[in-house]
């Protein structure tokens, strides 16, 4: 299946076959595949001016950033490209107020992150990885991480030292499978990093946007992080833009020529990433994911099937955990690639259902059916149906 033409919920394949987008490029594509109010603000924005690099200032930038800050109720972002590199912001920015504010001995730094993380590709990031593929072949790593259970927060009291200058969690895993903490463990690290002087850093690359239901997924548990690192549905489903917000104690410890990026924060970026949050917000588009994920997760629930573990999310961010002793979520989502869903496990063990934020009732219903479907014709899945 090769697409090469994408409408909403919609994609079409090079044999005019369509296809309902129960993936949305990772969360990327929330707004749907090409907003007519996005493309007119790319397309407005491309015939004005691009890139101008951050020697200038340009007029768009400034805008992006104060709306950033807004719609976080942080201080300062500081925009990049695609997520990896605003973990990297993070980071960085998490180091150096480490030394500079909070005293930290020089080169002793720690940051803590979560066993089946998920944070990017570049080097630093999946040195602190639990995945092995992700590792493998690409070491040294960077030192200074330090790896907890995900979803305990006593863990996290017992790993901070007076070197550890931030903790960096995914609200909701991701890639590790959808996985959903108990409710207010976000709340209990932010309290645990404030006690105890650490920058809570929440990267909402994944669950931003109205991914899960709000703006941000900290907000389910009323958390103001220190630091909030957006991306994927930042870019309105057609750039690569990211930012790290923060507060003013964190951010003030960039000054001029610290860390730069060509392409950050250029006016084509800015304008899609403005008009992405605009469309967010006047269309609904995070109350319908707290409405329709309810829904569609419900949908999901009466699907009967031995082969099913568990079925859990917030908003349209989904995951279906596999029996991996009777079939593996690879053979579901080939089967429901073929009655025209398009999913993706991950890890083999659950799929991912995340559509664009624009679905409706009657998309998910039909949705639901070919799952229902699918799970019908596999019966027990002992025989490894082909
Ligand atoms: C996708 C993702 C990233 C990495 O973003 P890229 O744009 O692929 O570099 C980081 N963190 C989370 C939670 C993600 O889902």
């Amino acid at each position: 299946m090769v697409i090469a033409h994408g409408e909403g919920v919609w994609l079409w394949d090079e044999h005019g076959r369509r296809y309902l987008d129960m993936m949305s490029a990772y969360s990327s594509v929330s707004h749907g595949h090409a907003h007519p109010r996005i493309v007119a603000a790319l397309v407005a924005q491309a015939q004005r001016l691009s890139v101008t690099s951050r020697a200038f200032f340009n007029n768009k930038l400034p805008l992006f950033l104060k709306r950033l800050t807004e719609v976080t109720g942080l201080d300062r972002a500081l925009p990049s490209n695609g997520g990896a590199e605003a973990v990297e912001t993070a980071l960085k920015a998490a180091r150096k107020w480490g030394y500079k504010i909070k005293g930290i001995p020089d080169g002793q730094a720690e940051v803590i992150v979560c066993d089946g993380n998920f944070h990017g590709r570049s080097i630093t990031i999946v040195g602190f990885s639990s995945e092995a593929q992700y590792r493998d072949g690409f070491g040294p790593f960077a030192p200074g991480f330090r790896s907890i259970p995900f979803g305990d927060s006593r863990a996290l009291e017992a790993a901070i030292t007076p070197n550890t200058a931030a903790f960096l969690v995914e609200p909701i895993q991701g890639e590790g499978g959808i996985v959903v903490p108990a409710s207010g463990y976000l709340a209990q690290c932010a309290r645990i990093c404030r006690e105890r002087g650490v920058l809570l850093i929440c990267d909402e690359i994944q669950t931003g946007m109205g991914r899960t239901g709000k703006f941000l997924a900290s907000q389910h548990d009323d958390v103001r992080p220190d630091g909030v690192i957006l991306g994927k549905a930042l870019g309105g489903g057609m750039l690569p833009v990211s930012a790290f917000v923060a507060t003013n104690d964190v951010m003030q410890v960039f000054h001029p020529g610290d860390h730069g990026s060509t392409f950050g924060g250029n006016p084509l970026a800015a304008a899609v990433g403005l008009e992405a949050l605009a469309v967010l917000f006047e269309e609904k588009l995070i109350e319908r994911s707290a409405e329709l994920g309810d829904y569609l997760l419900a949908q999901l629930k009466t699907v009967r099937s031995p082969l099913i573990r568990d079925v859990r999310g917030r908003g349209l961010f989904i995951g279906l955990e596999i029996d991996t002793r009777k079939t593996d979520a690879r053979t579901i989502v080939r089967r429901l690639l073929q009655r025209g869903v398009l999913s993706k496990d991950t890890h083999s063990t659950a799929i991912r259902f995340a559509p664009p934020l624009v679905i409706d009732r009657e998309q998910i219903d039909w949705a639901v059916e070919q799952v229902r479907a699918v799970f019908d014709e596999l019966g027990t899945g002992l025989r490894k149906a082909a």
